[in-house]
C-alpha cells in the first residue's frame, strides 16, 4: 500500500503546556484533587495525545460523556478511573458499563433503577442544583432507588461559574445542603471556572476541562493557563491579483490595487468558521509575528490571505491560526469551548 501523504493542515499540541495547566489547576484546587474532563476527544485536541500527558501529570479521574468514549481511553488508563457523565439510560448501557468497568454518573431516578436492576455497584451521583440539565433534584435524594446506590463521587455542576453571578453561592449552598442526605466517598462541584472561585468550591475532586486545554474560563486564570493548541495550515498557491479582482464566494473582497495573495488550506470544515471574517475585517493568519489579513469569505477547505507583508513566503510554507483562546473567541464570536471542539478531523495532530 502507498502511504497517505501528510495533510496540509496540522494541529500542534504543546504537551508541556497541557501538563503545566493540569498541575496549575490541581494546585489551585487546594486540598482537592483535580480530575480531567476528557470528553469529546479531549475537547477536540485528541485523547491519544492528551490523556497520557494528563495521566503522567497526576490526573487519576477522567470524565467522558458517552459510553463510546470509554474504549479509546483504555490503552492509557484503567476503566475504573473513567466516569461517564451521561450515565446509564437503559439495560444495554448498564450491561456495557458492567462489562467494560467504567463508572456511570447516575442522573435520574430512572437511571438509578436501571443501574440497580443491572446489579448496581460503584457509581457517581449528579445532583441538579440549578443548571437544569442532568441530575436528580435535591428532593429526590431520599428515594429508595437513590439511597440504594453505592456512591463514590457525589457531584453537582455550576451553571455560571464563569461570571460573578449570585447563582454560584446559591448552587454551593444547595449542594452543601445535600451532602448529609446520602452516603458518599467524595464530593465534587467545580469545573475550570469553579476552581477559580476559590477553596469553598473545591471539595474533594475538581473537574477541569476547558482550562486544561488552554481556555481562560475566568480572568483569574489568565496568568496561569498556557496555550495548548496551535492550528497551522499550509499555503497551497500564490496568486497575483490586479486592481478590481474579487476574492472568494460573492467577491466580498475586491483588490484595491495589484497584490499577491496566498490560498491557504484551512476552511470552515476544519472549524475555521466564516464568523472569523464577518465582522471588523481585521481577521488574520500569522507568519511568525506578522499578521496576514484574511481576504473574502472563508470557504469549506480554504481561505485567502494577503501576502504583501510577507512576499518571501512560498507554496508549502506554514501559517498559524491565532488561537490564544480568549482572544480568538473575541475575534471569531465563537466561544472558547466551541473553538476547541470544532477543530475538525483533517488536522494531523502532532
Ligand atoms: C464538561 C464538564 C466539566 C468540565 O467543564 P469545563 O467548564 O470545561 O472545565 C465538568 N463537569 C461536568 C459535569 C461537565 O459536563
Amino acid at each position: 500500500m502507498v502511504e497517505v501523504p501528510p495533510p496540509s493542515l496540522r494541529l500542534r499540541i504543546d504537551t508541556q503546556a497541557l501538563a503545566h495547566n493540569y498541575r496549575a489547576l490541581d494546585s489551585m484546587s487546594g486540598d482537592a484533587k483535580a480530575g480531567a474532563a476528557v470528553k469529546a476527544d479531549c475537547y477536540g485536541l485528541g485523547a491519544q495525545t492528551c490523556v497520557p500527558v494528563l495521566r503522567d501529570a497526576g490526573a487519576d479521574l477522567f470524565f467522558v460523556a458517552h459510553w463510546s468514549e470509554v474504549a479509546p481511553l483504555l490503552p492509557y488508563i484503567e476503566a475504573g478511573n473513567i466516569r461517564v457523565l451521561h450515565g446509564v439510560s437503559n439495560a444495554q448501557e448498564a450491561a456495557y458499563a458492567k462489562a467494560i468497568g467504567a463508572i456511570p454518573v447516575v442522573n435520574s431516578l430512572h437511571q438509578a433503577k436501571v443501574w440497580g436492576e443491572a446489579g448496581g455497584g460503584l457509581c457517581d451521583l449528579m445532583i441538579d442544583t440549578g443548571i437544569n440539565r442532568l441530575g436528580i433534584s435535591p428532593q429526590e435524594i431520599g428515594d429508595a432507588a437513590i439511597q440504594a446506590l453505592n456512591v463514590d463521587c457525589l457531584m453537582s455542576h455550576l451553571a455560571s461559574a464563569d461570571e460573578d453571578s449570585a447563582m454560584n453561592a446559591q448552587q454551593l449552598a444547595a449542594f452543601k445542603a445535600c451532602t448529609g442526605s446520602i452516603a458518599h466517598k467524595r464530593l465534587s462541584l467545580a469545573n475550570s471556572a469553579g476552581i477559580a472561585l476559590g477553596a469553598d468550591y473545591a471539595f474533594d475532586v475538581t473537574r477541569p476541562g476547558l482550562s486544561l486545554y488552554g481556555g481562560i474560563a475566568r480572568s483569574e486564570l489568565s496568568e496561569v493557563i498556557r496555550q495548548v493548541a496551535y492550528p497551522e495550515a499550509a499555503i497551497m498557491q500564490k496568486r497575483s491579483l490586479s486592481a478590481g479582482d474579487g476574492v472568494g464566494y460573492n467577491s466580498s473582497f475586491t483588490a484595491p490595487a495589484a497584490m499577491t495573495v496566498g490560498v491557504v488550506s484551512i476552511g470552515y470544515a476544519d472549524g475555521f468558521l466564516r464568523s472569523w471574517n464577518s465582522g471588523s475585517g481585521s481577521a488574520y493568519l500569522l507568519h511568525g509575528e506578522k499578521r496576514l489579513a484574511l481576504l473574502g469569505k472563508i470557504s469549506m477547505d480554504m481561505v485567502v490571505v494577503d501576502l504583501s507583508q510577507a512576499p518571501e513566503l512560498v507554496e508549502g510554507d506554514w501559517l498559524s491560526v491565532p488561537y490564544m483562546l480568549q482572544h480568538a473567541a473575541q475575534q471569531s464570536s465563537v466561544s472558547q469551548y466551541e473553538l476547541l471542539t470544532l477543530l475538525g478531523q483533517r488536522f494531523k495532530r502532532i
